[in-house]
């Protein structure tokens, strides 16, 4: 399927490997001109440098901190305008909420909350005024079916969540869509250090734990960062002016309800 939207500018933000990188594939597979960034230098230009072979194209990259201002600015200087931006940073550490300190939380929302708002914020009209805008905020399925060890995932993604939810009903009219991407679990190098750290308090061997863990999933399986990439992608594409404001859960059905 021709996603219509070869030539638009993409920022897709933490995205030298993982879910990022799945999500600047697939835009760059659409002929989309990707902009990547993520904040170890040699990593985020080895992956700008295989996408742009991988699809014949010219991926711009940017070594940065999207936490902070100067990493914000950085990236958005590199792309230009953008017409797509995939909100993403690292996730927040799990653990025991009677040990996070105001910091601890300060840290968190500024991460994956504040640091998407941003973001948006100096995107969103540029968008608008084009007609045409494609907001995808990387998630996580702990925002519908929270985790109490993660929850400064949890706080911080419902904050963004929600914000969103109240925006995107103002932004669809000129053309541009807000949505969440929900990961379950996908196997990504941040799955697999969790894994380790529960098979070694388990006393189990990796392998093992792995293998539990992919049972536990209806598909008997972990998703894939190209999996999620290409879903990134449609909801990205000219198809879908109409999705928005919503949460697209991709966990192999592991919540369960009816709708
Ligand atoms: P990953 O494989 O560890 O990749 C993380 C990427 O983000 C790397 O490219 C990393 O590069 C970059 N990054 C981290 N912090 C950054 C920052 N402050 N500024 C710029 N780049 C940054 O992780 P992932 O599995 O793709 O996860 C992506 C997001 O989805 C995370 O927020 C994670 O919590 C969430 N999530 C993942 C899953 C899953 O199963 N994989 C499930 C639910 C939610 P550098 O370290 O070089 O910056």
């Amino acid at each position: 399927m021709d996603l219509g939207i070869a030539g638009k500018n993409a920022l897709v933000c933490a995205a030298s490997k993982g879910l990022g990188r799945g999500c600047a594939d697939a835009l760059a597979e659409a002929g989309v001109n990707v902009t990547i960034c993520s904040r170890t230098e040699a990593d985020i230009n080895a992956t700008a440098e295989a996408i742009s072979k991988a699809y014949d194209c010219t991926v711009k990259s940017v070594a940065c901190d999207i936490t902070t201002d100067a990493g914000r600015k950085a990236a958005l200087d590199m792309t230009g305008d953008v017409d797509i931006l995939v909100n993403n940073a690292g996730g927040p550490p799990p653990g025991n909420f009677r040990d996070w300190t105001r910091d601890d939380w300060i840290k968190a929302i500024d991460s994956n909350m504040l640091t998407g708002i941003e973001l948006i914020k100096a995107t969103v009209d540029g968008m608008m005024a084009r007609k045409f805008g494609r907001i995808v905020n990387i998630t996580s399925a702990a925002v519908k079916s929270p985790i109490a060890i993660l929850g400064l995932s949890n706080g911080a993604r419902t904050g963004l969540t929600g914000f969103c939810a109240g925006i995107a009903r103002d932004t669809v009219r000129e053309g541009v869509t807000i949505n969440g991407l929900l990961p379950g679990p996908f196997e990504t190098d941040r799955l697999r250090g969790n894994l380790e750290g529960r098979a070694k308090s388990a006393g189990m061997t990796y392998e093992a734990m792995y293998e539990a863990a992919a049972a536990d999933n209806p598909a008997g399986r972990f998703g894939t960062s190209e999996e999620f990439g290409k879903t990134c992608a449609f909801l990205c594409s000219a198809h879908a002016g109409f999705i928005n404001g919503q949460n697209v859960l991709m966990d192999g059905g592991a919540f369960r309800s009816s709708m």
